[in-house]
């Protein structure tokens, strides 16, 4: 069994800081193991993930990461090391998503992470870390929203055309390939037109330009989805949430075009549309095991491969600004180590 004596004396992370008055930067930094915050578990962190929000903190763009210097990434997986709680034995190989890590507590772009043990989730059985961070908050976002969307009673059907916005994005593949999966007619809706095989190849059925979504006029549009997994927010979800169908269920899951929402009470009153609200960072325990678990089954590691690229720790630099900029297809996987 490992003792604490046994740890490693030192880790790398890469750490975001900021001098006087400049701008907030990120920097690959070796720590001393005193370095780590408090927490139950001490992990030997091998793989993170490259998300959204991600690409904020370690850009330095405000509202993410709650103090400075900071070890940002809001995913990570590996092998557990040491867990005075005696809940996790040394070798088992766990995945933390949410719960403010990379936020407020020091994240997973560092080999080492220190957490409590309420945050882990043991990795489902025949998966791996690699797997586990191809999957990320965002495979784990996508399959909340798609859970949520069936707790309301969406099934596939030939009238239930489902709509995903931000399609080609991590949350985005992740939804088309889950929804897929379970047999939806699944309308991708991308500003990446050059991505339309892409989303065929998980599984869309019809290929949406993001400029040929209908546009909000009315607070009543024509019906026309059954569901809708929307990442984007602004005037696409506004759009989205008019034209659902009687019953049918909106789940919001993002804001990568904007965090307003102009919209009426009508679809809601009218139509008994049913908006959802995602959050996959404080999703309670029980649901993220029952989450994990249905991953494993519904996105393994074949059919992840296709939207999955693997890169190394000194690259998130400059991938932070590819993904806020919308270049960054499918999953990014983050070889720790
Ligand atoms: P990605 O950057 O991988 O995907 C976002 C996608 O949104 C892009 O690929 C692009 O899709 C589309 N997009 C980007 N900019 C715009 C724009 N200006 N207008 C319209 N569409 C745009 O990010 P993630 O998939 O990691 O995250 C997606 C969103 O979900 C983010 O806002 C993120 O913060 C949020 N999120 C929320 C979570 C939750 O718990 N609620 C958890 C995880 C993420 P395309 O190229 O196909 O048009």
């Amino acid at each position: 069994m490992t003792d604490t004596a046994s740890l490693p004396s030192t880790f790398r992370a890469l750490r975001v800081f900021k001098d006087g008055e400049g701008q907030p930067r990120a920097q690959l930094d070796t720590l001393p193991h005193a370095e780590l915050p408090a927490g139950e578990v001490t992990v030997e962190v091998t793989h993170s993930s490259l998300n959204y929000k991600d690409g904020m903190a370690v850009s330095g763009r405000p509202g993410i990461l709650r103090r400075l210097p900071m070890t940002p990434g809001i995913d990570l997986a590996g092998k557990v090391l040491h867990d005075v709680s005696g809940t996790y034995q040394p070798g088992e190989t766990v995945i933390v998503t949410g719960w403010g890590l990379g936020e407020r507590h020091d994240g997973g772009y560092a080999t080492l992470a220190r957490v409590p043990a309420a945050w882990l989730v043991r990795a489902p059985a025949g998966t791996d870390a690699h797997w586990a961070m191809s999957v990320g908050t965002a495979g784990f976002t996508a399959m909340l929203a798609v859970m949520a969307l069936e707790d309301q009673g969406l099934r596939p059907g030939e009238e239930g055309e489902v709509l995903v916005t931000g399609a080609a994005g991590g949350v985005g593949s992740a939804a088309v390939a889950l929804l897929a999966r379970a047999g939806f007619n699944i309308t991708a809706s991308t500003g990446r037109p050059q991505e339309a095989d892409y989303l065929r190849s998980l599984g869309a059925r019809q290929i949406m330009d993001r400029a040929d979504l209908p546009a909000l006029r009315r607070p009543l549009e024509s019906e026309r989805w059954a569901g809708v997994i929307d990442t984007v927010g602004g005037a696409t979800l506004a759009g989205a949430y008019a034209s659902t169908r009687t019953h049918g269920s909106v789940a919001v899951c993002g804001l990568a075009g904007g965090a307003e929402l102009n919209a009426t009470v009508y679809p809601l009153i009218l139509r008994g549309v049913n908006l959802l609200g995602i959050d996959s960072v404080t999703c309670p325990s029980v649901r993220r095991e029952a989450a994990w678990a249905r991953l494993a089954r519904d996105l393994p590691a074949q059919t992840l491969a296709p939207m999955t690229q693997t890169r190394g720790l000194s690259e998130v630099p400059g991938l932070a600004q590819e993904i806020l900029a919308g270049r960054v297809r499918g999953r990014t996987v983050i070889d720790v180590q």
